[in-house]
C-alpha cells in the first residue's frame, strides 16, 4: 500500500493508478487543470447548453439525479440559477426502513424550493434481496443500490426524452477512479465502468435468486440504448471552480439542507454532511475501510489538502484518530434489516478484510499494521 505524496490517496483504491513519481490522478489533474483557460470551459458549457436547448422536452433542458443531499442541492440550485436550465430532479428514494429523516426532509427541502421531481421507489423485498446477496458477495451492499440509483437517471432520461444528465463531481478526478475516464474530463459517458457498477449489467444478481423481470431498475441502459437517445453526461464540477464538499455542504445548509450530528468517534465523516439519505453506509464505509484501508475521513481530508485548506500532516493527524471508527448500533440495525445475525456479518467482514493491513483483535476490533501517510 502506497500513498500520494501529496495528499493522502491511496494505491489500494479501485481502479486507482499513481503517477511514477508517486502522486495520485486526482493531485495530477489538480496540477494540470488548475491553470486551465476558464474562457475554453465557457465555450465548452455553452454548447452543453445549446444542446440542451434544442433538445428540451416537455420544458425541461436537463436530469438530474438527486438525493437531496448537500452535492445534489447545490447542483439543482446551480443549474437552474447560474446555468439558467431547467432541470428535472430524479430520485431513487430508499424503502422506508432504510431512508433517514433528513433524506426525507432534505428531498422535501428540493422540492419546496420549486424544482420538479420524479421520484422512484423498487420493490422493498428483491431490494432487501439484493443487498443482502452484494454484502455477502462482495462485502458491499450498495453494489446493488448503486446500480439502481445510477440506472434509474439513465433510463428516467431516455423515457422523458430528456438527453442531458448532469453528475456533480467526476469520479476519476476527485477520487483517482479511472475506470471512468473518458476523452474529455467532463465526459461521463462511461459512468458504468466504475468499480461499482461494472460496466451496468445486473445480471449478477440473477445468483440472488432474483428473477430477470424483477430486474429493470437495477439496469443501467447498454451503450447502444444510449446512443440511440443521443444521451450526454456531464461532470459540472469541471465548470465550477468552488465545487467541493465542504463550500457544497455550506451552501445546502443555507439552503435548508438537515445535516447529521457529527460524532466521528462513530463516523469518520466529522462534518456530518455526506450520505445523508441514510444511516446503513455508516457499516459500508468500515467494509470499505477494512478492505482497503482508507475510510471517510481520508475521504474529506484529500479534498481539503487539495485546496489548500489543511496540511498532509494535519490530515494524517485526523485520519490516525478517526478513520476506522463506526457505529455498532446500526450494524446491529443492518443486520436486522438483511435479517443475519451480528455473528454472521462479522464472519462475512473477516473475509473480506485485507489481512496485509489489519490484523484482527476481536470480532468487529481491527488493528491497523500500516502507517497512516506512509503505507506497508
Ligand atoms: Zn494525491
Amino acid at each position: 500500500m502506497r500513498y500520494c505524496k501529496k495528499c493522502l490517496n491511496v494505491d489500494t483504491r479501485p481502479n486507482i493508478k499513481f503517477s511514477e513519481d508517486g502522486i495520485c490522478p486526482p493531485c495530477q489533474a489538480k496540477d494540470i487543470y488548475i491553470e486551465y483557460d476558464w474562457e475554453d470551459r465557457k465555450s465548452t458549457l455553452e454548447n452543453i447548453k445549446n444542446f440542451a436547448f434544442e433538445n428540451t422536452s416537455n420544458g425541461f433542458n436537463c436530469i438530474v439525479g438527486v438525493s437531496g443531499g448537500k452535492d445534489s442541492t447545490r447542483q439543482a440550485f446551480h443549474i437552474r440559477d447560474k446555468f439558467k436550465l431547467k432541470p428535472l430532479l430524479v430520485s431513487m428514494n430508499y424503502p422506508p426502513e432504510q431512508i433517514s429523516m433528513a433524506g426525507v426532509d432534505n428531498l422535501s427541502n428540493l422540492i419546496s424550493n420549486g424544482f420538479d421531481c420524479v421520484n422512484i421507489s423498487c420493490g422493498p423485498k428483491t431490494w432487501k434481496k439484493a443487498m443482502k446477496y452484494a454484502f455477502i458477495e462482495y462485502g458491499n451492499w450498495a453494489k446493488a443500490t448503486e446500480h439502481a440509483l445510477a440506472a434509474s437517471v439513465a433510463r428516467m432520461a431516455i423515457a422523458y426524452k430528456i438527453p442531458l444528465i448532469w453528475w456533480g463531481e467526476s469520479p476519476a478526478l476527485s477520487l483517482g477512479e479511472l475506470g471512468v475516464s473518458s476523452n474529455t474530463p467532463y465526459d461521463g459517458s462511461k459512468l458504468k465502468y466504475c468499480n461499482t457498477l461494472s460496466g451496468g449489467d445486473a445480471n449478477w444478481l440473477l445468483d440472488a435468486g432474483i428473477k430477470a423481470n424483477q430486474l429493470l431498475q437495477y439496469k443501467y441502459p447498454t451503450d447502444q440504448e444510449m446512443k440511440m437517445a443521443k444521451l450526454r453526461i456531464i461532470y459540472m464540477d469541471y465548470f465550477m471552480k468552488d465545487f467541493s464538499h465542504f463550500i457544497n455542504g455550506n451552501f445546502a445548509a443555507l439552503r435548508g439542507l438537515s445535516l447529521r450530528k457529527p460524532n466521528p468517534n462513530l463516523d469518520p465523516d466529522y462534518y456530518g454532511i455526506s450520505m445523508l439519505d441514510e444511516d446503513f453506509i455508516n457499516t459500508n464505509m468500515y467494509m470499505r475501510y477494512l478492505k482497503f484501508g482508507f475510510g471517510r475521513a481520508t475521504d474529506i481530508v484529500n479534498i481539503e489538502i487539495r485546496a489548500g485548506r489543511m496540511t498532509r500532516d494535519q490530515g494524517i493527524r485526523i485520519v490516525n484518530r478517526f478513520d476506522g471508527s463506526y457505529d455498532p448500533k446500526l450494524v446491529e440495525s443492518f443486520c436486522n434489516y438483511i435479517e443475519i445475525s451480528l455473528n454472521e456479518f462479522w464472519s462475512i467482514a473477516d473475509k473480506f478484510v485485507n489481512k496485509k493491513l489489519f490484523r484482527k483483535i476481536t470480532n468487529g476490533k481491527y488493528e491497523r499494521i500500516f502507517e497512516v501517510g506512509k503505507g506497508i
